[in-house]
């Protein structure tokens, strides 16, 4: 037996449950097991067992479950009983088919395919004709009376057996099978003929010789228990692990493996092989949607040797089978009651039905099939909240492209990185792009078009419309900043050859050169020929408002949005927001007309000065204010007081440094001088070698307390003013990074002195709460005390989450890779809330603060306000709001929705995975 791959501790972690069938069988018209099995039988082997049960034509075979594969990830190995259970239902597979595995004239071949609970695109890839050894392909040659695609079937089982259970890597075969290629002047593998094969067949064994030592297995049973055991290794994989962390699926399930008789679907004209949706998976729209090649085998329709055909053709060419198909999907998805993703072999005529399985879809289709479907009488309204997944909703908010008016030629598909649409003329280099771009007037559309991007390719990024790359994942960089900047990205679109030295993009047999016009759809991933329209962001769109409309009355969590300015403000409430949870006052200061200003004051070295700097900025910042209030009216507004470093304001050290020499070197007269020498000694007084843990929050308005009172008296001023011109006005001032009570005192104090100082001068009074930002562990420990003095809380889960951790947010990607690599953590805390370690302190500071003051006003501000995990957490801890950046709005709005739904319908989050 082999090293166990899990630890002893976390193999006490796997649940010993002694499985007495391990082994499921599905033929003749009957399964063991069925569709709800998915926890056992993984979703492809439940599908299969339900559809055969269902009277479907469906190629029989067994299934191996799960806890096979958990024995086989405690112990090394699977016990004798799994062994022995699967040969009994192989010999149950051979009887019923009348033909042995690997022997005989008409030799049983099957594939071996692996199948988890949760469909896994990182797992092993699917070994087909397994079974074929050097003599059942001369007698699959004489049966089928096709010797090349005999040979064919049995160089792709070398290849993939070779490649997947023996780990050789795919251009070990490519090559070979290149050069053959090369040396018959064949331009398509089809060209090349049944004795070409055979060579490439005895030179991939050379190859498997050579890798691995051995030769390649040609005892049948051998094979599949090799097969076998690398799907259950395949869970483990680096691939499968990443895609579970990103998609939260248990490490601990582990996969099933289905061995299923083969059909063929490339034994000539009357054969093919297709995939399908019950329903178009990107629209929405009630169409059957599929694509199939004759004479091709699995996986020909998906890796893009040659191009599919649209399923309407199939009626031409056999309507009775194209009838009996739509027939079958029809009754699945009705069974389903979801939008199916299907998989069909036609062999001589005959159909067959490989798989089905709920389908994923885009936000919009994921919208609009679920309203359908309630029109339909599949599903309730209640059903149908939880058809979307929060976050799809963000493709209502970003522009897509308009298909209707012109052809579409997609050119390759890539990874969805980053969701909109974006059409342009393509440039090689970010330099070519800032050039390109333009500006103003000449603004001109451009998409970089690059392998991969790295950091210095930022300035292209930013001016261009959409970034197209060849290779990365959803991880990539090109992805990541790309999200960030809310700018759409088609990443790791591998039939795209970029040739950056010659400014080139090959594809489909195409050439694109720069100036050329392509257009991306970052919500599916596609690359599309030629210059399309868009269409704008539709936040407004009457299904998108129908699903909101059903799912609203659930909803407990009131939804605010983080902005700073009026624009923001007005954009988050278009979203729906119910109020800012966070206005963050700094961004007004690093304006240009306001930076002098704000320089002036932290210069300043006596309160007298600062005094006259503040001055300055009190209008400006009034004005802002004013803005803000306007558009909330009749919502809370929650204004933090300054919180960053004040040097965060202050040229760089080291630019400094260098100016100043430069300047003594070259004008040791200049008045510039003068200027600068002060600037850097303050620099110099105000460096701190931790200044996330320094002199910032609340500290900044104790130690310079006119700060907190000029903030103070723009907040009152602007309210009393909009009050009179009849503004609803609720501004909350929110004092950030407090540890004690007596913090909280002293600024609170400040405020309200100011408030009264306003509503005397003015003759008029707003209603107003001071409350304060819960970001430091002790805070939430004596939340209790600080309530005393604290209207409302607001826990600032960036800073909570760096103070409780003690991982610095900017740094911790040093450390976070390797940490999610390990499992030590599963996700990244700053995305995903912490439930275990911040959420327990959030728990307990709500308890404790609402002990001192039954009213407590609570909310949680930061990134994890917008990201649905969260939102259910602070659903259940019974927070009052959430509030996010003005994008994530609706996808907070559904999240909390659906989780008070989860509640009342008692349903576990009747989700679609
Ligand atoms: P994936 O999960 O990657 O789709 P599958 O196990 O579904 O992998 O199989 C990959 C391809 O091989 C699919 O096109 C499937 O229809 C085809 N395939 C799998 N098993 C058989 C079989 N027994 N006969 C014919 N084709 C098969
Ligand atoms: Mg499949
Ligand atoms: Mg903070």
């Amino acid at each position: 037996m082999a090293t166990p791959i899990l630890s002893e501790t976390e193999s006490q972690l796997v649940p010993s449950k002694s499985a007495a069938k391990y082994v499921y069988f599905f033929g003749g018209g009957k399964a063991d097991g069925n569709g709800k099995m998915k926890d056992e039988l993984g979703g492809k082997g439940a599908g299969l067992a339900e559809m055969t049960n269902a009277g479907l034509p469906v190629p029989p075979g067994f299934t191996i479950q799960t806890e096979a594969c958990r024995e086989y990830m405690r112990h090394g190995g699977v016990s004798e009983e799994v062994n022995r259970q699967m040969e009994e239902a192989l010999a149950h597979l051979e009887e019923l088919q009348k033909q042995k595995l690997g022997k005989g004239d008409n030799p049983l071949l099957v594939s071996v395919r692996s199948g988890a609970k949760f469909s896994m695109p990182g797992m092993m890839d699917t070994i087909l004709n397994l079974g074929l050894n050097d003599q059942s392909v001369q007698a699959l040659a004489r049966r089928s009376n096709n010797p090349r695609f005999a040979a064919d079937s049995y160089r792709r089982l070398i290849q993939m057996f070779g490649n997947v259970v023996l780990e050789i890597p795919k251009s070990a075969f490519d090559e070979v099978f290149d050069a053959k290629k090369k040396h018959k002047k064949a331009k398509l593998d089809t060209d090349l003929d049944a004795k070409a094969l055979k060579e490439v067949i005895e030179e991939y064994k050379k190859v498997v010789k050579k890798h691995v030592k051995r030769d390649f297995p040609q005892d049948p049973h051998e094979q599949l228990v090799m097969a076998r055991d690398a799907v259950f290794r395949s869970w483990q994989n680096e691939r499968a692990k990443h895609y579970r962390r990103i998609n939260n699926i248990d490490d601990m399930l582990g996969t099933a493996v289905n061995v299923q008789a083969m059909v063929f679907g490339n034994l000539g004209e009357t054969s093919g092989t297709g995939v399908g949706f019950t329903r178009n998976p990107a629209t929405g729209v009630k169409e059957f949607y599929g694509e199939f090649l004759m004479n091709a085998q699995g996986e020909d329709v998906v890796a893009g040797i040659r191009t599919p055909v649209h399923i309407s053709e199939l009626e031409k060419i056999m309507p009775q089978v194209y009838q009996q198909l739509h027939e079958i999907t029809t009754r699945l998805e009705q069974h389903y009651r979801d939008l199916q993703d299907f998989e069909f072999t036609i062999q001589d005529g005959k159909l067959y039905m490989l798989q089905t399985r709920n389908g994923k879809r885009t936000g919009r289709a994921a919208v609009r099939v679920a309203i359908q479907m309630v029109d339909e009488g599949l599903i309730t309204k209640d059903e149908a909240i939880f058809r979307v997944e929060p976050n799809q909703l963000y493709d209502f908010l970003v522009p897509r492209l308009d298909e209707k008016k012109t052809k579409v030629e997609v050119l390759a598909t890539g990874l969805p990185a980053s969701p909109g649409a974006a059409v342009g003329q393509i440039v090689f280099t970010a330099d070519e792009a800032v050039e390109k771009a333009g500006h103003a007037a000449k603004k001109n559309p451009v998409i970089l078009v690059r392998a991969e991007t790295t950091p210095e390719d930022i300035h292209g990024m930013v001016v261009a419309a959409g970034i197209l790359t060849s290779r990365g994942g959803m991880t990539s960089h090109a992805a990541v900043v790309t999200r960030g900047m809310g700018k759409c990205c088609v990443a790791g679109a591998g039939d795209i050859h970029v040739d950056e030295k010659r400014r080139e993009m090959q594809v489909k047999g195409q050439v694109f050169r720069q100036g050329d016009w392509i257009s991306l759809d970052g919500t599916t991933g596609r690359v599309i020929k030629g210059k399309l329209d868009t269409l704008e962001a539709s936040p407004d769109d009457p299904e998108l408002q129908t699903i909101m409309g059903w799912a609203e009355p659930f909803r407990k969590l009131k939804v605010r949005a983080n902005a700073d300015i009026p624009r923001d403000a007005i954009q988050a409430r278009a979203f729906g927001a119910e109020g800012i949870g966070l206005c963050r006052t700094e961004h007004m200061f690093f304006a240009e007309d306001r930076i002098p200003h704000m320089r002036a004051m932290i210069l300043a070295n006596n309160e007298k000065d600062r005094r006259a700097a503040l001055k300055k900025l009190l209008p400006m910042q009034r004005s802002d204010f004013i803005g803000v209030f306007k558009a909330m009216d009749g919502l809370p507004v929650t204004i933090r007081t300054l919180d960053p470093p004040l040097h965060e304001f202050l040229p760089r050290r080291e630019d400094l440094m260098v100016e100043i020499a430069v300047l003594e070197a070259t004008k040791p007269k200049s008045s510039k001088l003068k200027e600068l020498r002060p600037l850097l000694r303050r620099v110099e007084e105000l460096h701190e070698f931790n200044p996330m843990l320094g002199h910032r929050g609340c500290r900044l308005g104790i130690t310079y307390p006119e700060i907190t009172e000029m903030q103070a008296r723009a907040i009152f001023e602007a309210a009393v003013a909009v009050a009179k011109d009849g503004v609803k006005v609720h501004p909350e001032v929110m004092i950030p990074l407090t540890a004690t009570l007596k913090e909280m005192a002293n600024q609170a104090g400040v405020v309200n002195r100011v408030a009264q100082e306003v509503f005397k001068e003015k003759g008029m009074t707003v209603p107003y709460m001071v409350g304060t930002m819960i970001e430091l562990p002790r805070a939430a420990l004596v939340a209790g005390e600080i309530a005393q003095e604290a209207q409302f809380f607001s826990f600032g889960t960036n800073d909570l989450t760096q103070t409780t951790f003690g991982f610095s947010r900017d740094d911790v990607n040093k450390v976070l890779p390797t940490y999610l690599a390990e499992g030590i953590l599963k996700q990244d805390p700053f995305a995903v809330l912490d439930r275990e370690g911040v959420g327990q302190l959030i728990k307990m500071a709500t308890e404790r603060g609402r002990k001192t003051r039954a009213d407590l006003k609570v909310g949680i501000c930061g990134e994890h306000g917008g990201e649905p995990s969260s939102v259910e957490f602070c659903h259940q801890t019974g927070l009052n709001y959430v509030s996010c950046s003005p994008f994530r709005v609706l996808t907070a709005r559904l999240a909390a929705a659906q989780a008070a739904a989860t509640d009342k319908l008692k349903v576990e989050g009747g989700r679609t995975k």
